[in-house]
C-alpha cells in the first residue's frame, strides 16, 4: 500500500467563550485547525487533524502545520502508511523538530492502518480498555465563588475529574485551593494546572501553603529546570504537560523523579507513534498520566482517546472533549461524544470518526496525484 495524495484544509474552530490561562496571561477565542486526509492506492483513505491551542500556549503554530506539511510531503508519498515509524523516520529526517506538525500526518497513518487490519486504533496498538474514560473538567481562572459554580455545573453532567487553573496571585490561589479541596466530594479528582504561570518563589508558597491538603499541581513552573530547583522545597505530587515534549524529557522526568503523572497532548508530542513511547516510559515508572487533544474538534479527541484507552484504567487519570468548548461541528455529530463526562471508545476500525469534507471547504493545498 502506497500513499498516493495529501489534500490539507484548514478551518477556524472558535471557542464558546474567551479562555484564559496562566492567571491570564493568554487569552485565546480562536482554534486555527489543520485537517489531512491521506489517500491511498488500495483506496483506504485516513484523516489526521492538527490544532494547537492557539499560537501562544507552546510553540506549536496552526500556520506552521501547514507548511510543515509541504516541506515533507515529497518524503511521505510513496510510503506505506501501515508502517507508522517508517513514515516517522522520513518526516523526522525532512524536518527535524516541529512535532506538531508531525501529528497529523502520523493520524492519519494510523487510521489507514487501523482500517487495513480491520481494528480500532487502541486494538492495534495492542488493546484498548472498553470503560468510559473520565473527561475532565476545565475551570478557568475565577474567583472562589466562581470556582465552585462553575465545578457545581460540571457535576451535574457527570464530570468527577477537574482541572482547576490557578496561577498569578498567590493569596488568590491559595484561597481557591482551599475553597475546593473543602467542597470537594470524596473520590473526586481534581488537578490544579498552573500552565507555567508561577514563578519558584510563588510555587513554593502556594504549595507549602496546601501542603496538609495534598493536591496535585499541573506545571507549576514554566520549565522542567523550575520544576526541579523546587522540587525538595515541596511535597505535592507533579504533573508534568507543557515541559513534556520529547521522549528526552520523559525520560529525564522519570529518573530525576520530578512528577507523578504525565500530561500526554497528543498535537505536541508528535502523534500516535511518538506519544506511545512517552507512555511506555510512565508505566514502566509508576507515573500516571493524563491523555489530551492540544485542543481541536472530535477527531483529536478520539485519537487522544485511542492512546488512553492503551493505558490501564487504573494509571489514567483523565481524558479531555475539547470539542464542547468549541462551537463548529465538523463531523456532523459523530464519533465519540460526551455521554455524561466520559467518552467510550469507537468500535469501528481506524480512528473510527470521519469529517464531512463539505464542513472543511476546499483544500488548500494538495500533493500528489
Ligand atoms: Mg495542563
Amino acid at each position: 500500500m502506497k500513499i498516493t495524495r495529501i489534500s490539507v484544509y484548514h478551518r477556524d474552530l472558535p471557542l464558546e467563550h474567551p479562555y484564559w490561562l496562566s492567571g491570564g496571561r493568554l487569552k485565546f477565542e480562536v482554534l486555527d485547525a489543520t485537517f489531512v486526509r491521506i489517500d491511498t492506492d488500495d483506496g483506504l483513505t485516513g484523516w489526521g487533524e492538527g490544532t494547537p491551542w492557539g499560537h501562544t500556549y507552546v510553540a506549536a503554530h496552526g500556520p506552521g502545520i501547514r507548511a510543515g506539511i509541504e516541506t515533507m510531503a515529497p518524503f511521505i508519498l510513496g510510503l506505506d502508511p501501515r508502517r507508522v515509524t517508517d513514515v516517522e523516520r522520513a518526516m523526522d529526517l525532512a524536518l527535524p523538530g516541529h512535532l506538531y506538525a508531525k501529528a497529523p500526518i502520523d493520524m492519519a497513518c494510523w487510521d489507514i492502518a487501523g482500517q487495513a487490519a480491520g481494528l480500532p486504533i487502541a486494538d492495534l496498538m495492542g488493546g484498548g480498555s472498553r470503560n468510559p474514560a473520565p473527561i475532565a473538567s476545565s475551570v478557568g481562572a475565577k474567583s472562589v465563588e466562581e470556582t465552585r459554580q462553575v465545578l457545581d455545573r460540571y457535576r451535574a453532567r457527570g464530570y468527577w475529574v477537574h482541572s482547576v487553573k490557578v496561577g498569578g496571585d498567590v493569596e488568590r490561589d491559595i484561597e481557591r485551593i482551599r475553597d475546593v479541596e473543602a467542597h470537594r466530594p470524596r473520590g473526586e479528582r481534581v488537578l490544579y494546572d498552573v500552565n507555567r504561570a508561577w514563578t519558584r518563589q510563588q510555587a513554593i508558597r502556594v504549595m507549602k501553603a496546601t501542603e496538609d491538603l495534598g493536591a496535585m499541581f499541573e506545571q507549576p513552573g514554566e520549565t522542567l529546570d523550575d520544576i526541579a530547583a523546587i522540587r525538595a522545597l515541596h511535597s505535592a505530587p507533579v504533573s508534568v504537560d507543557e515541559s513534556l515534549v520529547t521522549l528526552q524529557d520523559a525520560v529525564r522526568i522519570a529518573r530525576d523523579g520530578l512528577a507523578e503523572v504525565f500530561g500526554i497532548k497528543l498535537n505536541r508530542v508528535g502523534g500516535l507513534t511518538k506519544a506511545r513511547r512517552i507512555r511506555d516510559i510512565a508505566l514502566a515508572h509508576g507515573i500516571d498520566c493524563y491523555v489530551m487533544a492540544t485542543g481541536g474538534s472530535v477527531l483529536a479527541d478520539t485519537e487522544a482517546l485511542h492512546l488512553a484507552a492503551t493505558i490501564p484504567d487504573q494509571h489514567l487519570l483523565g481524558v479531555w472533549a475539547c470539542q464542547d468548548m468549541i462551537t463548529a461541528e465538523i463531523a456532523g455529530g459523530r464519533g465519540p461524544r460526551n455521554d455524561h463526562g466520559h467518552l467510550r471508545l469507537p468500535e469501528a476500525p481506524g480512528l473510527g470518526v470521519a469529517p464531512d469534507e463539505e464542513a472543511l471547504g476546499e483544500p488548500v493545498a494538495v500533493y500528489g496525484g
